[in-house]
């Protein structure tokens, strides 16, 4: 069976002090409801919009960063819904039916060796916020007024896995633009899903991106079963359960004509100019996607550990800072990308490390002042009292016996023990004796790789005297 899944997703522009029209802080988050309102996010009779400047910017950022074409000029529309969370009784967004209105439009983003289109994005603000508690419902205008971003994409996806790929790579790309999707309500996506060509079921209220995933494979599951029994997919409107993990009929449809959109006559055509873009363009940080380009082919990681770095802002950000303080990119990765991702993936959180810890420890790691098994040591210590190894070390009294030492204890065991040594050289097999001997005398110190390669090289300088 044919799939075809489009999205639309809603992101809020976190870094913006500010909301989309009005002065109002945007800070809404666990503030005293409607202790954030003004006269245009209330949209009194006689308030005019004024259009928050670092909003287009951050709208450009996100237009550019996702291929996206910037018409000449913008412009916004009121698209005219009764509902108790919008208190003007419309919302202030862009409408491309008439010519191109939106800041973006006709992009793509690249997902392995497949295109996926992104047929708009536009600015809009967000809605306030309807909070039930008990037998009620509350109404906070909050949230009214923040700045969002709607990007919708064509239905280009066959399978919800590729729709996760792509959402990760979405975040990814909005946290490197400073956007923050992790925050509380910040992204919001839905999906339309059609089988075979047949009705479009769309699917409302997924509040988390890792959600969308289950929700498209819970769909495809109903939809099938249901042509499977010769039972036409109706076009409705659904609603993802989060409780109980499935999607269940909310409303009818609404068409796009049921919202009559009108021309914002408040608020001029603005014009984008060339220069602006440029700047923007010029001002941009560094996209995942270059990132990879320089980490593989300036620092010489394999594109598998680049690419484990890049998809974690955090790892990246952390194995940069490490680079500037000690310069041994492979060293660093390996140990960011296995062992303290392990402990990010069963702790939940890796917080009290950072680059310099990391940093510190493949420098003594370098300099041989500890070996691996004690870097490992070391490593989960960091992570559960954020002390530096340096500290670590002398509590743990773990120092390394060094290479020279070393090699004097394999001298002196080879003394004691000829016999052995003999053995050993008939028969490579016996040699675990002798590194037994050695790792009596470092106390556990030492690597056994390490004894075993030492030991071997001695055994070769003897074969050939
Ligand atoms: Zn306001």
């Amino acid at each position: 069976m044919n799939v075809k899944i489009g999205l639309e997703i809603h992101c809020q522009i976190t870094p913006l002090k500010s909301k989309l029209f009005c002065f109002c802080s945007s800070d809404y988050r666990d503030k005293e409801s409607n202790s954030n309102i003004c006269s245009i996010c209330m949209g009194l009779p006689g308030s005019l919009p004024l259009l928050n400047r670092d909003a287009l910017k951050y709208a450009i950022m996100v237009v550019l960063a996702l291929n996206c074409n910037i018409p000449k000029s913008i412009t916004f529309y009121r698209k005219n819904y009764f509902y108790p969370d919008l208190p003007k009784n419309f919302q202030i967004t862009q409408y491309n039916a008439y010519g191109i209105s939106s800041i973006g439009f006709n992009g793509s983003i690249k997902i392995d060796e497949r295109e996926i289109r992104i047929r708009r994005i536009q600015l809009e603000e967000d809605p306030g916020r309807i909070v039930y508690e008990l037998n009620s419902a509350y109404i906070d205008y909050n949230r009214s007024g923040i700045p969002l971003l709607e990007i919708v994409t064509e239905p280009d996806f066959d399978e919800p896995r590729i729709v996760r790929i792509f959402l990760n790579k979405l975040s990814n790309i909005l946290a490197h633009i400073g956007i923050d999707p992790e925050l509380k309500g910040a992204v919001r996506c839905d999906a339309n899903i059609s089988i075979d060509e047949g009705n479009r079921v769309e699917i409302k209220n997924v509040n988390s991106f890792k959600d969308v995933e289950k929700a498209l494979l819970f769909e495809i599951s109903r939809q099938k079963s249901l042509i499977m029994k010769g039972i036409e997919i109706k076009a409705e409107t659904r609603h993802w359960d989060d409780a109980r993990k499935v999607t269940v009929q909310s409303r009818t449809k609404e068409e796009e004509e049921d919202y009559r959109y009108f021309p914002e006559a408040d608020i001029p055509v603005i014009e984008i100019e060339e220069e602006m873009i440029r700047e923007i363009k010029n001002s941009m940080p560094e996209m995942p996607d270059e990132k990879l380009d320089r980490f593989v082919n300036k620092l010489n990681l394999s594109h598998n550990i680049a690419s484990i770095l890049i998809d974690n802002k955090r790892l990246a950000d952390m194995f940069e800072d490490a680079l500037k303080i000690h310069n041994n990119a492979r060293e660093i990765a390996n140990w960011i990308v296995s062992d303290l991702k392990g402990y990010e993936e069963r702790l939940g959180s890796i917080e009290k490390v950072s680059g310099k810890h990391i940093a510190e420890m493949v420098k003594m790691l370098d300099d041989n002042i500890i070996n691996r098994q004690m870097a490992k040591m070391i490593l989960a210590e960091m992570v559960k009292s954020g002390d530096m190894p340096s500290i670590i070390i002398r509590e743990l009294d773990v120092e390394s016996v060094n290479d020279k030492t070393l090699m004097s204890i394999i001298d002196k065991v080879f003394e004691e023990d000829r016999k052995a040594v003999e053995d050993a050289l008939k028969n490579e097999k016996t040699i675990n004796f002798l590194v037994g001997k050695v790792m009596k005398h470092t106390k556990g110190k030492t690597d056994a790789s390490l004894i075993i390669e030492m030991i071997k090289k001695k055994l070769n300088t003897i074969k050939y005297i």
